[in-house]
């Protein structure tokens, strides 16, 4: 039998992007699952509870009984949500809505936002606050210029790629 190949981190987060329809004018969404012992990791999608309802633009709920059937199903053999991963409209920012932050943030301590060709950014839950923290931003996207610099500026997903050896 074929040995299945180790995913890092970094892979998985990629998948997650690759995963995105740009035909589909929804928020879009899943969950990162970790193997019990290393560091090997899944991006597992679950259908948004809004898909083909009006307010699924902008708002991404997971399905109830499909996390349960996709996700935490796994978690009984002994996988670990390592985070959520959900997209934002296009042209929007990934920054969580107050919507994020009351309801999907609450149940994991990790949680990705992609807003499709702009910016990849991790949301992590230290002292009492949410801290932002970017993964990666497209070429010619750049709310920090100011601010704080980005880890990876790309010019293309193929950049990216290249630069973490994917
Ligand atoms: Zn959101």
């Amino acid at each position: 039998m074929k040995k299945k190949s180790i995913v890092s981190l970094p892979q998985c987060l990629l998948k997650s992007l690759l995963n995105y329809d740009e035909n589909l004018v929804e928020e879009q969404g899943g969950f990162i699952l970790k193997s019990p012992d290393k560091e090997d990791y899944e991006f597992i999608p679950v259908t948004s509870d809004m898909h083909s309802n009006p307010g699924a633009v902008g708002l991404y709920v997971a399905n109830t009984e499909e996390f349960g059937n996709k996700i935490l199903a796994k978690t009984i053999d002994g996988f670990k949500i390592h985070a959520s991963f959900h997209t934002h409209p296009v042209g929007m920012r990934a920054l969580p809505s107050s919507t994020d932050l009351s309801e999907l943030f609450t149940s994991f301590p990790i949680n990705y936002i992609y807003a499709p060709f702009r910016e990849l950014n991790r949301f992590t839950y230290n002292d009492g606050e949410w801290e932002m923290h970017n993964v990666l931003v497209f070429d010619g996207f750049d709310p920090y210029k100011h601010s704080r610099k980005p880890k990876v500026k790309i010019d293309a997903l193929d950049s990216w790629i290249e630069s973490e050896n994917l």
